[in-house]
């Protein structure tokens, strides 16, 4: 959540994207509550067919060995897979967060992470790396992102940012150029933001130099509000992120600035339109909620975070309930380091929530994945092939025979997001028959990573 809007000492979000709580989680305390959550309470019926659609789905791509003489199918697996973490918050090095897309992996796996939506700030860039690295480590990577939006009622004095997180497919956004033109012109606004809050910070006599911010924002990363304030510690003039933003970068503070963001209804409408899932990020950091739930509501919006590390937040769930949406959550994890910021993967999501949300997100991907490959059965081009291959990870061995043609492309993609009942309706049979006779040219594509 940190950078571009939510950071306000006056709502309950600090510097860290973490929220003010009476009970700050850490690390220690996650895997106790963990421990105490799995396996000693007994599962209702709804609890357990949740339970074993989410593993189902989440390992799709992995044989089961499933032992038929003791337990039966159902009880096997769900013995074998005793819990299944999905973060579906954080922070790559792509935007503001501190650890690259493939540290960010490693560390997810390193906290039993199965399935993790790497959600950059306003940029899928960081979405290849995570997926090449996710590979190696055998878990899912939900392509995610983002979006940074003001939501401008009547009133402008109640204007206020607006984060919507999108979840992808493994086919990525179904008009990636649309997606991708909206999310650079938010990004280039964030450049000019940036620039004029320095130029105030000047003005104040803190004279912080841009290039300073470039360096520590990276090459190609549109600087936000944590970087001015990581240069503005760095130069001295405060003496942590905390104190830049409480005395100069929060909303409305003597260096805060407005990007060039859309409206989040703007956002979430073109996140229906390519074939993502549209979640509401932190609602305990809006000052008006409920007028933006109302609002995003209408626009198509599927979802609110609701769980945090310290559990489920009961007056955003009862919101959710009341507009029918989703009830979801992730760390919105940055790797800053250090005891204030939840852990990743510290986001427990009861098996019912996540089983409710691939019930939304999964049809709306099946419709996102056969209108991607139906543009390429259309026009089978290089660069609709980098497309695909760009967001599901599914890299073109050189010379490889077992994938000379773009059916054999389909059917790998494919085993990783659809069920194989899924994968043979008739819509994606037809597909398939016409890309069977599409040759896939094998230069410019990179030499992957083999699983196995
Ligand atoms: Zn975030
Ligand atoms: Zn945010």
């Amino acid at each position: 959540m940190v950078d571009v809007g939510c950071v306000n000492p006056s709502s309950n979000c600090n510097i860290n994207g973490n929220q003010e709580s009476p009970k700050k989680p850490k690390d220690k305390k996650m895997k106790k509550k963990k421990k105490r959550g799995g396996s000693k309470k007994k599962m209702t019926v709804e609890q357990a067919l949740a339970f074993k659609a989410v593993n189902e789905w989440v390992y799709l791509d992995q044989q089961l060995v499933v032992d038929d003489f003791d337990f039966g199918v159902q009880k096997t697996v769900m013995m074998r897979r005793d819990k299944v973490v999905f973060e579906l918050h954080s922070h790559s090095k792509s935007s503001d967060g501190f650890l690259s897309p493939s540290k960010l992996v490693e560390r997810a796996h390193g906290n039993g992470v199965k399935v993790l939506a790497l959600t950059d700030h306003d940029t899928m860039s960081g979405i290849p790396e995570a997926t090449e690295a996710a590979r190696r480590f055998g878990i899912k990577i939900i392509p995610g992102v983002e979006i940074s939006t003001i939501f401008s009622p009547r009133n402008p004095e109640a204007e206020e940012p607006v984060h919507i997180l999108a979840y992808y497919s493994s086919g990525g956004p179904a008009r990636f150029d649309e997606l991708e033109r909206f999310l650079a012109k938010i990004r280039d606004g964030r450049y000019l933001r940036a620039k004029e809050m320095v130029l105030k910070l000047n003005k104040l006599k803190l004279p912080l130099k841009w290039e300073h911010v470039t360096r520590i924002a990276g090459k190609g990363v549109a600087p936000g509000r944590l970087h001015v304030a990581r240069a503005m510690v760095e130069a001295g003039y405060v003496e942590n992120l905390k104190q830049a933003f409480a005395r100069y970068l929060y909303d409305g503070g003597p260096a805060y600035s407005t990007g060039n963001e859309p409206l989040p209804e703007e956002a979430v409408q073109l996140i229906c339109e390519t074939g993502g899932v549209a979640v509401l990020a932190h609602p305990w950091a809006l000052k008006n909620p409920v007028a933006i739930i109302q609002r995003l509501k209408d626009a198509g919006l599927h979802g609110m975070e609701v769980y945090r590390s310290d559990g489920k937040l009961a007056v955003y769930s009862d919101l959710a309930d009341a507009y029918g949406l989703l009830k979801l959550g992730g760390s919105d994890y940055h790797g800053r380091g250090g005891n204030s910021e939840s852990a990743l993967g510290s986001v427990s999501l009861p098996a019912v929530a996540l089983h409710d949300f691939l019930k939304v997100a999964r049809p709306i991907w099946y419709r996102a994945i056969k209108n991607i490959f139906e543009r390429y059965a259309e026009e089978p081009s290089d660069s609709n092939l980098a497309r695909i291959t760009k967001f599901g990870g599914t890299k073109i061995l050189k010379g490889n025979s077992s994938m000379s043609c773009g059916k054999d492309l389909i059917d790998r993609c494919l085993s990783l997001w659809l069920t194989t009942e899924e994968g043979q309706t008739c819509d994606l049979e037809a597909i398939k028959t016409k890309l069977s006779y599409v040759k896939i040219n094998q230069g410019g594509i990179h030499v992957p990573i083999e699983r196995n």
